[in-house]
């Protein structure tokens, strides 16, 4: 005999298998040792939607068990407008709302961890990040901590975690119905706006934007919130410029290519100001204040990193003639010093692709940025490795390489400058004519040093290098945005201050591990997506591909070819 069920009622059998099943389970390892929640792995159909559990923890105090879940796009009911104006904005927004209701509708249930749902965290930037993803489905990732009493199997409470708690989650952060269209739709319209206004930046020959009404303080030192009461960033009406965007015009200080100086007094804002341009490669969420500061995307943080490893960089164009007689052409250390780092870092920066700089003179070697005149009289050239900075500008305009550099013990810097911002309290001025004026008014007395010309060479890791650094197991920790594990090589992520969240650092470490079957840091690899590389884990966030090779260059014990470069006689004249 030959039973015929409706659509329905066929569903409404599945689910009811679907629940026996669980709940069969959960009741036939009830009380019984924590190891017997593996036969929980596998897919169970929740009618909307299917939910994997994918790798079960293996005791109540191990990181909670990875899931995910997949629901047809259509069955969510949100409108695909949100994925057409722009789909990471709307992946992050999801994110962000499961991550919410998943912190709020989760409660403890038994001991360790269980009973929470979690999802990645995003911080202020909207990245790409393999906790959501939209495409004809969505797909969901995150984890669970599977309940227990001791190391005991509390059956009632995952009843409840997995029948009741997830699928109410699931329901608020991943149905239409639930959430505000206009809410959605500022999201993705602002990011669409921050991608306008960044492609338009090279057109405009500008580097850097930010928008008058930008919040660009944070809370704390700790807290990426915008602060309050903050004083709001008002262009100086000499630099304005406006982008007519998709979805509005926005006015705000345009900062051109070139050459620009940061100046004021102390406690001001200018570090505020230039860490928000430093963040500016991101875009970030609606309400952070920094919505529309946006900086071209190869801007790379320059700064003094005392201590770290450098292997076999050209720092030959700003250090020479080093007193230990070893080549810095080919520069190596296991303990840079504050001059030595730093002119790794500008290399590096270069290699990697970056031509906008940023520095600021609290973070970086006073003599690799300048030497007065008392000091080049006392110590001469021949006894100084340095050219510093300041003498190099004409190299770095020749290569088309950018600077936004906080100088203000520097007056120097005023003859260099195309264009000088000074902060008063908290508002920009344009003070570049009077700069200009002052530099005529009282000449320097500097011996002007002979800018070196700077090639780019690539510089190629050797596979069995970062192998063995890694150690045979390679096994990964990463406890810290600015920190990973490979087994006992620790990488020092400390001075990486563009990096924005936890999850990049995953990514980053991951993919380290597999450089080895590519060769080059110059590889296609780099300029493609990571996330894409990676299988993914609920885990991973987008890097950039300078925060990467960064992490590389860290890596102790990892050597890369040598790059004697082609330019041995490259004296050029100075400026
Ligand atoms: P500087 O680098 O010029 O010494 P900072 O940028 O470090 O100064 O800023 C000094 C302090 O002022 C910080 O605590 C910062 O959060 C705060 N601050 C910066 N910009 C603003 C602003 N626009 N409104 C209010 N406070 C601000
Ligand atoms: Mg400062």
């Amino acid at each position: 005999m030959v039973h015929i069920f409706s659509i329905s009622k066929y569903k409404a059998l599945l689910l009811y298998h679907f629940m026996h099943r669980l709940k069969t389970i959960l009741r036939k390892i009830d009380g019984r040792g924590y190891k017997a929640y593996k036969l929980l792995e596998g897919k169970y159909d929740y009618g909307n939607y299917a939910l994997f559990i994918d790798h079960v923890q293996g005791d109540p105090f191990a990181p909670p068990s990875r899931l995910y879940i997949e629901i047809d796009f259509e069955k969510t009911g949100f409108p695909s407008l949100f994925v057409k104006i722009h789909k990471t904005a709307f992946e992050d927004f999801l994110n962000r709302r499961f991550y919410e209701i998943a912190r709020k509708g989760s409660k403890k249930r038994g001991s360790g961890n269980g009973g929470m749902i979690i999802m990645q965290k995003p911080s202020q930037c909207i990245i790409r990040r393999d906790s959501i993803e939209v495409n004809e489905k969505i797909v969901a990732r995150f984890f669970v901590g599977l309940p227990a009493y001791g190391r005991k199997i509390a059956g009632k409470e995952a009843k409840e975690l997995l029948l009741h708690d997830l699928p109410y989650v699931i329901e608020r952060s991943l149905f239409f119905k639930h959430h505000s269209y206009e809410e959605i739709e500022e999201h993705v319209r602002v990011a669409e706006d921050a991608d306008f206004i960044r492609k338009q930046l090279s057109k405009n020959k500008l580097v850097a934007f930010i928008a008058n009404n930008s919040i660009l303080p944070r809370k704390s030192g700790v807290e990426d919130k915008p602060l309050k009461n903050a004083i709001r960033f008002k262009s100086p009406e000499s630099m304005e410029v406006e982008f007519d965007c998709p979805n509005r015009k926005i006015k705000g200080v345009g900062i051109p290519e070139g050459i620009t100086l940061i100046v004021g007094g102390a406690y001001h804002g200018k570090s505020t100001l230039l860490d928000a341009i430093a963040m500016g490669v991101y875009n970030h969420v609606p309400g952070d204040g920094r919505e529309f500061a946006i900086t071209r995307d190869d801007a790379v943080k320059i700064r003094a990193e005392d201590g770290r490893y450098i292997n076999n960089v050209c720092i030959y164009p700003l250090i020479s003639d080093l007193p230990d007689g070893s080549d810095s052409r080919n520069f190596s250390t296991d303990n840079a010093s504050g001059s030595t780092s730093q002119a790794a870092n500008i290399m590096e920066a270069l290699e990697t692709g970056s031509r906008l700089l940023l520095i600021d003179e609290d973070t970086s070697a006073t003599n690799l940025m300048m030497r007065d005149r008392k000091m080049q009289e006392l110590v001469p050239k021949e006894k100084e490795p340095i050219t510093p900075i300041i003498d190099m500008m004409s190299v770095f305009r020749k290569m088309g390489v950018s600077i936004i550099m906080i100088a203000s013990g520097m007056g120097e810097y005023f003859d260099v400058a195309d264009n000088v911002i000074m902060m008063d309290k908290y508002i920009a001025r344009d003070v570049t004519s009077k700069a200009k004026e002052i530099a005529e008014k009282i000449k320097s007395n500097r011996i002007k040093e002979a800018p070196r010309e700077i090639v780019i060479k690539d510089r190629i890791a050797l596979k069995e290098s970062i192998r063995k650094a890694m150690g045979a197991k390679k096994k990964i920790k990463v406890s810290e945005k600015n920190k990973i594990r490979f087994g006992k090589t620790i990488i020092d992520l400390v001075c990486i201050e563009q990096i924005a969240e936890i999850g990049q650092t995953y990514a980053i470490a991951e993919i380290l591990t597999r450089l080895p079957c590519k060769n080059c840091i110059k590889d296609e690899l780099l300029v493609q997506n990571f996330l894409s590389m990676l299988p993914p884990k609920g885990i991973y966030g987008e890097p950039r591909k300078y925060e990467v090779v960064a992490a590389l260059n860290r890596l102790r014990g990892v050597k890369f070819q040598n790059c004697m470069p082609a330019y041995v006689s490259a004296y050029s004249s100075a400026n």
